[in-house]
């Protein structure tokens, strides 16, 4: 495995600001050797084919389970997020691995197809998935562990070799998931490179198709450079979902379920609700039991485990961001009903309601990515969905109502990747769907059953004869001025699809039309 240089960088915990570890800081140079060694590695890992290559993958499911109380604990220590959400994530892993690998052999299975007329019709085709030979994965620090899983799986069993540029705010998740690649003895082909930016452009200038998730603005970047080198890219970015709750809504379910779609991982979710439009009638008491619920939420410190339902955010400028969006909302007019201010121990911040917010607060058009919930009045489903559609975000959306026909029909009118009915994040959690940002919020998808791994290949068309090759091949090439008029005539009809009107057999003459 390719070395870096001997720079380092500090991991440090948002909660305490202690230090955690110091990590290879990979410059350009380091990123490219790392790749070369990669691209070294991988034909012999495509060679395995997909049921070789599970059989790995199922190894480092069982190590993931084994490993997960350790990995919660490296997961909680550099994200500060609670030990509940802190243990979510190597589970999901393995139900991840769970699904691609039983379904690899199906995903990228050649693929017999039919003629398309008479150029093809003597040739048997087929379609063969062909790995990128190395895919760059960039994640950020959201979901240590599983952001970066979540792709690097689904690209490994496609049979690509893998270079992974952690966040350079969480990078010790990804290490550990290098660290059970080699102990269960892989072939070498997945690299760790960490490091921040810098690291971050090089992968994109030497791998053959970038998958990035992070920001809009990073994602814009990066999509420049992939286009420069013509390599694909498919980008997961950010979002401003907003939840719809009608006046039909089951309001504790929905007061719940906007509460946790809100506030899990401290907001620091891309589906995060961000916006809440609540029609007139049921306004007051959602509000009401909303400002109750989250009111009584346990933030803080985590000191014991499960001590804490809303713990710090990953940085202290995501905290400030956080702040910014509230006091500027305040300061033009809404109200904090609940928060509304950072908790003073490390970076945490108080859960917060915000009403009377208005839609050209910075709070409802920017992502905040904090937990913050600003709920805005509306008059009817037309007026949510209308504001909902005013955003250049596009990730997802949840609509709360009893009437699932009326919610069905919502939802094709919201211009969004996904819409979860009466529940948030569920999308998510179905790998047979697919999971991608329209408008700003993304370009491409993850998951949605073979598209999860096919889009880590390329599409290769393999024709061979159907029938004995002839002397002189191409059969229908024309040689002689004898051949090339029978031909002209023979492509023409079936062109036409009229062929016994236009070749006269054996003397019959259909009259022209
Ligand atoms: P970020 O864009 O700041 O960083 C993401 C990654 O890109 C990091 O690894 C970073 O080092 C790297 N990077 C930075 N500059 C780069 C450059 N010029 N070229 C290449 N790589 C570069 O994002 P973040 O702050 O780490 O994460 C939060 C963002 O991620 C939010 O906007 C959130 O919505 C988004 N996100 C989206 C999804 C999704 O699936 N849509 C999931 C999680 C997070």
């Amino acid at each position: 495995m390719a070395g870096p240089t001997t720079s380092t960088f500090e991991v440090r915990s948002p909660v305490d600001d202690r230090l955690l570890a110091e990590v290879a800081d990979f410059s350009p140079a380091d990123v490219v050797e790392a790749v070369i060694t990669l691209r070294d590695a991988q034909p012999a890992w495509e060679a395995l084919g997909p049921k070789g290559r599970a059989r790995w993958m199922r190894r480092l499911r069982d190590w993931l389970l084994d490993e997960a109380d350790h990995l919660a604990d490296v997961l909680q220590a550099e994200s500060g997020k609670p030990r509940a959400e802190a243990q979510l994530e190597a589970p999901w892993m393995a139900e991840l691995i769970n699904y691609f690998a039983d379904h690899a052999g199906e995903f990228l299975a050649d693929e017999r197809v039919g003629h398309s007329g008479l150029l093809s019709a003597t040739k048997r085709m087929v379609k063969v998935y062909r790995p990128y030979p190395v895919v760059g994965v960039i994640s950020p620090w959201n979901y240590p562990l599983a952001m970066p899983g979540m792709d690097v799986i689904p690209a490994l069993l496609a049979g690509s070799a893998v270079l992974l540029k952690p966040s350079e705010v969480t990078p010790l998740s990804a290490l550990e998931l290098a660290r059970g690649w080699r102990e269960i003895g892989a072939p070498p082909v997945l690299t760790v490179a960490t490091g921040s930016a810098p690291a971050g452009q090089a992968l994109v200038d030497v791998v053959d198709f970038v998958q990035f998730t992070g920001s809009t603005s990073t994602g814009r970047l990066v999509a420049h450079r992939a286009v420069d080198r013509l390599v694909p890219y498919s980008l997961e970015l950010g979002g401003k979902d907003p939840a719809i709750v009608l006046a039909d809504a089951d309001l504790d379910r929905a007061v719940a379920g906007v509460t946790w779609g809100a506030l899990f991982n401290s907001g620091q979710a891309c589906v995060s609700i961000e916006r809440v439009y609540v029609e007139d009638s049921i306004h007051d008491s959602f509000v009401a039991r909303l400002t109750t619920l989250v009111d009584g939420l346990r933030h803080g410190e985590e000191t014991t485990p499960y001590a804490v339902d809303v713990a710090a955010m990953a940085t202290p400028q995501q905290r400030d961001l956080v702040h910014r969006h509230v006091t500027e909302a305040v300061a033009d007019g809404a109200r904090a009903l609940t928060g509304g201010s950072p908790t003073g121990i490390g970076t945490g911040y108080r859960p917060t309601v915000l009403v009377d917010v208005d839609h050209s607060m910075a709070c409802i058009r920017e992502e905040t990515f904090g937990p913050t919930i600003p709920v805005i009045r509306v008059a009817d489903a037309d007026e949510a969905v209308r504001l909902a559609n005013d955003s250049t975000y596009g990730l997802s959306a949840t609509i709360w109502t009893r009437d699932l026909p009326r919610a069905q029909s919502i939802a094709r009118r919201l211009d969004v990747g996904a819409v979860n009915i009466n529940d948030a994040y569920a999308n998510l959690f179905a790998l047979t769907l697919p999971h991608g940002g329209w408008k700003t919020s993304g370009s491409g998808a993850r998951f949605g059953g073979a598209h999860g791994l096919r889009k880590y290949t390329r599409q290769q068309a393999i024709t061979a004869p159907r029938f004995p090759t002839l002397e002189r091949e191409p059969a229908w090439f024309p040689y002689s001025r004898g051949r090339a008029l029978l031909t002209r005539r023979l492509f023409h009809a079936v062109a036409a699809r009229d062929l016994r009107r236009r070749i006269p057999r054996f003397g019959r003459t259909d009259p022209p039309r």
